[in-house]
């Protein structure tokens, strides 16, 4: 199995070698511009001094401030981090917000510690990356173990330094400056470039048939939003397994149930099944909106699907991607499909910035056209080029930063 940052290299590889771009350009758009590595040095409850390694990678800035999350992990590792940077880069450029791309955090599982002790460490990890981010250089925003509360921390510990900055992060809380279609926006992104490449292939949401892998918050709200456009979501999962209804889930009652306390599993579907057979199941759309790396080469060969909309990050390697270009089973990748999130993120700051507030429809709207733009852009290029929607992503996202460095003097 290739590693995320092979992966990602060889997708965008692709993408500049179909550019013809010089090898000194391949090379700075390959690497990181900069990766600080930080001690995080805190007291715990019990009075003991604990230390925590913690990192942002910075991996291009050439067409915006960095951008990208902080991850609270055990597992997390810079060289992980550096390719989920990367692809920060090209999915900010395909989507045309004036952004880079980053990513960082800490190795840390956020659950063993108390409430206190996460915001001492979240504190002490500002201080650490304080001389490196800021409303117009990096722009962190929440990520897997991090939310709206570690961003109300991280903005107030930069504001000791440098005063109001609502700017300084994004997934806010909404009382303090966030914006209140964050949570929802990367499920919606996905619905409307669902949408949309469903008509590309002549068909219509109303009634086609959803699978999607992941009930978080991605896969919930794509769920909940193509249901309300009268897709049929016949298949959902979380990290324990499946549910299966031929006729449709009903996705509001599902998410009631789990908001209740209830499970996936015990909603009282008519077939429980694991998360290797829902992603072989016969439909129209199916929608890895979980973990990395679940389509590849052992599996890419009998998936059931016409069209695949990438809601989770690097949920395709390269020899599953290889197959699924093989059988023309149109892929939406995740730089484009899953870009909502980031795109709301630049909506938040654009308000931040100019100290604004839209309202929720406002929001919604500039996230629709956005979405639908840049997936009309994407398909014309493919169509250009006549290659995937991926290539034509990587290649749109990767000449759009190519310009902006050749226009800024940096060959
Ligand atoms: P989440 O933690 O809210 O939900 C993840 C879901 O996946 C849960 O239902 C969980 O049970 C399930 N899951 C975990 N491991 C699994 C496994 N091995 N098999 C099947 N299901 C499993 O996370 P999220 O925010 O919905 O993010 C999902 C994916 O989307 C991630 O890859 C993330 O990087 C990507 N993503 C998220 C956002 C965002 O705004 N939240 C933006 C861009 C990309």
């Amino acid at each position: 199995m290739v590693s995320a940052v092979e992966a990602t290299n060889e997708f965008l590889s692709r993408a500049m070698d179909a550019l013809e771009l010089p090898a000194n350009m391949q090379e700075i758009l390959r690497e990181p511009q900069r990766a600080l590595h930080v001690s995080v040095e805190v007291d715990l409850d019990d009075g003991e001094v604990h230390q925590f390694k913690g990192f942002r990678v910075q991996h291009n800035n050439i067409r915006g401030p960095y951008k990208g999350g902080l991850r609270y992990h055990p597992g997390l590792d810079a060289d992980h981090a550096a390719a989920l940077a990367s692809l920060m880069t090209w999915k900010t450029a395909v989507v045309g917000v004036p952004f880079g791309g980053a990513k960082g955090g800490i190795c840390i599982d956020p659950s063993k510690y108390s409430d206190a002790e996460v915001e001492r460490i979240t504190r002490k990890f500002v201080q650490g990356i304080a001389p490196i981010i800021g409303p117009t250089i990096d722009i962190p925003a929440p990520d897997m173990g991090t939310g709206a509360r570690e961003m109300a921390w991280i903005m107030s510990e930069y504001e000791k330094f440098h005063g109001f900055s609502p700017g300084v992060v994004t997934g806010k809380p909404v009382e303090l400056f966030g914006t209140p279609s964050r949570s929802e926006a990367t499920g919606r992104g996905c619905w409307k470039v669902t949408e949309a490449a469903l008509k590309k292939q002549g068909k219509k949401l109303k009634g086609a048939t959803v699978v999607i892998q992941g009930f978080g918050n991605v896969g919930a709200h794509a769920a909940a939003f193509i249901h309300e456009s009268g897709g049929k979501v016949i298949a959902v999962s979380d990290h324990n397994g499946g549910i299966i209804d031929r006729s449709g889930l009903d996705i509001p009652a599902l998410r009631a149930h789990i908001a209740d306390g209830g499970t996936i599993q015990d909603f009282g579907s008519p077939e429980v099944i694991s998360n290797a057979e829902l992603l072989l199941l016969d439909c129209d759309v199916l929608m890895p909106a979980a973990i990395g790396e679940v389509i590849t080469g052992d599996n890419a060969g009998d998936l059931r699907c016409e069209l695949i909309v990438e809601g989770a990050n690097m949920p395709t390697t390269p020899d599953g991607d290889s197959i699924l270009r093989d059988r023309g089973i149109m892929v939406v990748p995740d730089i484009l499909a899953n870009a909502g999130g980031v795109a709301t993120s630049y909506f938040e700051w654009v308000q931040n910035l100019q100290y604004m507030l839209w309202g929720v429809d406002e929001t919604r709207g500039k996230l629709d056209k956005l979405m639908a733009g840049a997936f009309d852009a994407v398909f014309d290029r493919a169509d250009e080029r006549t290659c995937s929607l991926r290539d034509a992503a990587f290649i749109l996202g990767v000449e759009r930063v190519a310009r902006a460095a050749e226009l800024r003097g940096i060959q």
